[in-house]
This record gives C-alpha cells, sequence and structure tokens, in this order.
C-alpha cells in the first residue's frame, strides 16, 4: 500500500485524490489518508502529490505513518 506522510500537514492541494482510481483517499485531522485495505497500490498518486508527501510502504520506516492512515481512513 501507499501511505501518506507528514509533508502533507495542512498541504491537502488533493491532486491525489482526483487521480485515485478506487478513491481511497480520506481526510485526517490534519491531512489526507490513504486507506491500506482500499489501495491497489497503482503508484499513480505518488508522482501528482506536489508535497511528495506520497510514500510506498515498502521503503521502510514509515511503519508509524501506516498505521495513522489505517486509523484514520477507520473512522470513516
Ligand atoms: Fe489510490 Fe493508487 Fe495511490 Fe493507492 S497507489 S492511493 S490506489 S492512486
Amino acid at each position: 500500500t501507499y501511505v501518506v506522510t507528514d509533508a502533507c500537514i495542512k498541504c491537502k492541494y488533493t491532486d491525489c485524490v482526483e487521480v485515485c482510481p478506487v478513491d481511497c483517499f480520506y481526510e485526517g485531522e490534519t491531512m489526507l489518508v490513504i486507506n491500506p485495505s482500499e489501495c491497489i497500490d497503482c503508484g499513480v498518486c505518488e508522482p501528482e502529490c506536489p508535497a511528495e508527501a506520497i510514500l510506498p510502504d515498502t521503503e521502510g520506516g514509515l511503519e508509524k505513518w501506516l498505521e495513522l492512515n489505517t486509523k484514520y481512513s477507520a473512522e470513516w
């Protein structure tokens, strides 16, 4: 899955939301998040993010962000 990280905080350009084929972006408290169970790993959103906040969780070290994306997207 792809995850949204802290570079998104207070950005909210939503370019990513527009390109996602499965609409798996949700609004967290201060940033957007991706629902990991809905993300199909297409990677389309990554280059669209002006803040470079979206990363594949295969990068490592993103556990905290994955958790946060899971938490906030589950509230909807
Ligand atoms: Fe949506 Fe694809 Fe980005 Fe996953 S990788 S959030 S499916 S655009």
